[in-house]
């Protein structure tokens, strides 16, 4: 089974964010409420457990000792177990924990290598303080590490990205994760009225970025990876699979149908059951397992769509896969948008939604 835990505070709200996240002190009484849930739907055989939020992190050295207690015991031979985490809230005894509970897949969110940058979309930490994280991990043995980068920051130069990217690189890291800065409306930045970058500077940085990344593998629109090293969790939510949600603010899919948690944290602590249950048509579901899994290069299963819609893909679709033909590579299994067909993939899914 694939678990997704999320973890709702952090330890100041950075700009651009609009999460589901505190700044909270009510940290022990979400555990208990977490547990609660958890131990309700149980767990077995983990393939995928991922800890986001939020900040994981930013919980102590016993709340997480508590958290990962729960987990332990249920991991399957070849899980992944990925951990959330900031730079400025990661030190060498948490890594130490991790490392004896069995974590093996650290995401750091480090967002731009640029301390001024940094301090203007109002991240606590600093370049250093990633490079001790990333030194302190593999000292421990923590060695598959991703990290999150942003672009298209405010007063952002490409000279700029193109140095986060050299760092990157340097770094020699397995894994990164690419993400346009969105100005959400409920941020700092979408209430200040802070603009995006121009679309023009947006399409540049995007064809750098795929440019300097050249030697890893694009295998989902913001994600690129070393031989092997996918996120397996984030694959599930490509490849239209089950995974459960446990905590405020949390989605999950079982048996195919989609729920959500609260985002209050208060009512998740008083009711920790509570799900809103999303109806979705066969359509919606078909349009999503589509969506999702065009967005990775390893497309989508054409065989496990039929099955599971019993449906044919091929002619049921006839119209949009001639129409963009030129933008997929089609097998009988699979069908995979080629770069180009990733470029528009907006356009083509309007048409996949008719
Ligand atoms: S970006 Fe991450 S650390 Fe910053 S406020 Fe949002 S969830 Fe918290």
């Amino acid at each position: 089974m694939n678990c997704y835990i999320h973890i709702p505070f952090c330890d100041s709200i950075c700009f651009y964010c609009d999460f589901c996240r505190v700044v909270s002190s009510k940290k022990n009484q979400y555990l208990d409420a977490l547990e609660l849930e958890i131990k309700t739907h149980g767990v077995h055989d983990i393939d995928t457990l991922y800890f986001g939020g939020g900040t994981p992190s930013s919980l102590s050295i016993d709340q997480l000792t508590r958290l990962c207690s729960f987990f332990k015991p249920y991991l399957n031979n070849s899980y992944e177990w990925t951990i959330e985490c900031n730079p400025d809230s990661l030190d060498l005894e948490k890594i130490k924990l991790f490392k004896e509970m069995g974590v093996n897949r650290i995401s750091l969110g480090v967002q731009t290598f640029d301390n001024t940058l940094l301090k203007q979309i109002g991240r606590r930490h600093s370049a250093q303080d990633v490079f001790r994280c990333i030194k302190e991990l593999r000292q421990e043995g923590i060695e598959n590490i991703s990290i999150d980068l942003i672009y298209g920051l405010p007063n952002q130069t490409i000279n700029q990205l193109n140095s986060d990217l050299s760092m990157f690189l340097q770094l020699d890291l397995p894994h990164i994760s690419i993400y346009s800065l969105q100005i959400e409306e409920n941020s700092v930045f979408g209430k200040k009225n802070v603009q995006p970058i121009d679309e023009e500077l947006e399409e540049q940085m995007y064809d750098l970025i795929c440019q300097r990344l050249s030697e890893y593998n694009h295998y989902e629109i913001s994600s690129f990876c070393k031989e092997g090293k996918h996120s397996m969790h984030n694959l599930c939510y490509w490849s239209d699979n089950d995974f459960i949600g446990f905590g405020c603010g949390a989605s999950g899919k079982e048996n195919n149908v989609r729920y959500d948690h609260v985002f209050n944290i208060n009512e998740y602590i008083n009711n920790p059951l509570a799900k809103t249950w999303i109806e979705e048509s066969r359509e919606e579901q078909m349009f999503d397992a589509i969506m999702m899994s065009l967005r990775t290069s390893f497309g989508l299963d054409i065989d496990k769509f039929n099955k599971k819609y019993q449906t044919d893909f091929y002619s049921r679709y006839e119209n949009v896969i001639k129409k963009y033909i030129s933008f997929f590579d089609c097998t009988k299994k699979r069908i995979v948008c080629t770069q180009k067909g990733r470029d528009i993939l907006n356009t083509i899914l309007i048409d996949f939604m008719e």
